[in-house]
């Protein structure tokens, strides 16, 4: 499995739909100062479903969208789609290519898809959970990271062999029950306190 393509629109300094390919294999992307490198990364962070704007280096979502020129007017959308080749089936989808899309409105409204159709945002983060693909992963190592990773405490490095090792799908899969669980057990108390006003 590989990132083939990044087709950005409306998002950054992405006024016109630009489409970026990958090959399998190593990739550079060079370029002047403020030419839009990080901008790519941030599009693919922002399509696995970074939510804080602050880490796209805005102040608010909305910032996202490309914000018009002496000769461009503003962009009433940011759409980013990430497309990969899916044929080794490393991915749990059962198609050769996998596409996800996120959209914003300057409206507000987002919107995920899965190969064109509707999602939620939390089927892109299960399906892309451990893969390495992740918005938190560590295949997005941007200024800084590297620091922060050896200066942090062991415990939070300890996330990092985690996600390699495939076992944060298990934890979240273990917070999830165990909400749930939680959330049964406040109900069954709130049970017995009506069977035991009516008894
Ligand atoms: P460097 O090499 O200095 O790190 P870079 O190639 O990574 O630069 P970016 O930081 O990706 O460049 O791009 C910065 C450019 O993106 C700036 O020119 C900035 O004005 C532009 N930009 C950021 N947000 C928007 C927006 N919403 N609308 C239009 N342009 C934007």
């Amino acid at each position: 499995m590989y990132l083939k393509t990044v087709e950005i629109v409306g998002f950054k300094s992405f006024a016109d739909k630009t489409t970026i390919e990958f090959d399998n294999g190593f990739t550079a992307i060079v370029g002047p100062n403020g030419s839009g490198k990080s901008n790519i990364t941030e599009a693919i962070k922002w399509v696995l479903g970074e939510q804080s704007a602050k880490s796209l280096r805005g102040a608010k979502m909305s910032d996202i969208i490309f914000a018009g020129a002496i000769d461009r007017r503003k962009a009433q959308y940011a759409q980013v789609t990430l497309t990969f080749d899916n044929k080794d089936r490393a991915l749990d989808f059962d198609a050769d290519e996998l596409s996800l899309t996120r959209r914003y409105t300057a409206a507000g409204d987002s919107e995920y898809m899965i190969n064109r159709r509707p999602c939620r945002l939390r089927d892109i983060t299960e399906l892309m959970m451990d893969t390495g693909i992740g918005r938190d992963s560590f295949s997005i190592i941007s200024q800084g990271k590297v620091e922060q990773i050896f200066t942090q405490k062991a415990e939070d490095r300890r996330g990092i062999f985690e996600e390699a090792a495939g076992v944060m799908k298990y934890k979240s899969r273990k917070h999830e029950a165990e909400r749930k669980l939680n959330h049964t057990e406040e109900n069954l108390h709130r049970i017995y306190d009506i069977l035991s006003e009516i008894a």
